[in-house]
């Protein structure tokens, strides 16, 4: 009799605990690991046509920036040779983006620009700004008090003969993109002056 009540007594246990994996819970945890997946892909195919085919690019010039950089960083960095960069560009955007030009004020695309977007660099497509953070400057250049993620951007001095300036360029191709200056608004302070020749404009859906 005992050894039946033992028997019993495993049973219960088994029964107790099926009903906690039931079948419809795996189909639906499938589904749901379907639909993430597919998001990915979405998100990842308007990048794809701004990134360059082969991977075998040349470093020549440029091998002292990878030094000490994480690799995930070092693997997402486009680097090009500047042949490669006068064929993708303009002579304008070549000028500015990989000579550190500046574009005359009031001249360039977006300084006077007020419609809902994304502003990514002209030269890789690399989301930098949105029209969010953007305000009126007055200086004839898009301003901006923030960029769009905390590495969009980066930032190096730059020491003139006369003028000591903190020099902006994109995180991801090293393009040249403007100044940033402590005179800005709220809540930064910070006013990225920049120069509509390097950027793209991606304007958002209307809703
Ligand atoms: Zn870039």
């Amino acid at each position: 009799m005992q050894a039946g009540e033992n028997r019993r007594c495993s049973r219960t246990i088994v029964d107790h605990g099926r009903p906690s994996l039931p079948p419809w819970l795996f189909l639906a945890l499938l589904i749901a690991a379907c639909d993430g997946r597919q998001d990915a892909r979405k998100v990842e195919g308007p990048a794809s046509p701004q990134t360059p085919g082969p991977a075998g690019v040349a470093t020549e010039g440029k091998d002292s920036k990878m030094e000490g950089g994480a690799a995930s960083k070092a693997a997402s960095k486009i680097v090009k040779t500047e042949e490669e960069w006068r064929k993708i560009l303009s002579p304008e955007q070549f000028r500015i983006c990989r000579e550190k030009g500046t574009e005359r004020a009031f001249t360039g695309l977006y300084w006077n620009e007020h419609r809902k977007g994304n502003y990514v660099c002209v030269a890789c497509g690399n989301e930098l700004f949105t029209s969010e953070t953007k305000f009126d400057s007055g200086t004839g250049w898009p301003s901006f008090w923030k960029p769009a993620g905390e590495s969009s951007v980066g930032t190096s001095h730059d020491n003139g003969l006369f003028t000591r300036r903190t020099e902006v360029h994109c995180s991801r191709c090293d393009s040249h993109l403007g100044h940033v200056f402590d005179d800005g608004p709220q809540p930064t302070g910070l006013r990225y002056c920049l120069n509509s020749a390097a950027l793209g404009f991606v304007e958002a859906k209307q809703k």
